[in-house]
């Protein structure tokens, strides 16, 4: 497996859990900070909350190392503007 698989294959596992997290949040337009606030206070995120972030989670936004549910149907958040996140109802 090389490197970049496996970095995927690690953003995807936050995926399931980073989703239960946010789930009580769907519908709310949130900031990165706030974000960042609510996975720091989940217990199997907070330890690996340096990787996670929101922009790898986004159905209109991708960027080099994103989860495979950027820009699908699955994807946690939508961006609304730098540092703004609508947490999707997923
Ligand atoms: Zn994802």
């Amino acid at each position: 497996m090389n490197e970049l698989n496996g970095w995927t294959k690690s953003v995807r596992k936050f995926h399931n859990d980073l989703k239960s997290a946010m789930k009580p949040y769907a519908g709310e337009r949130l900031k990165t900070k706030e974000i960042k606030e609510i996975i720091s206070s989940t217990t199997v995120l907070k330890h690996d909350a340096q990787f996670i972030l929101p922009s790898d989670h986004c159905i209109n936004h991708t960027n080099k190392g994103a989860c495979d549910c950027s820009l699908h149907d699955e994807a946690i958040f939508e961006k609304i503007e730098r540092g703004l996140y609508l947490v999707r109802n997923i």
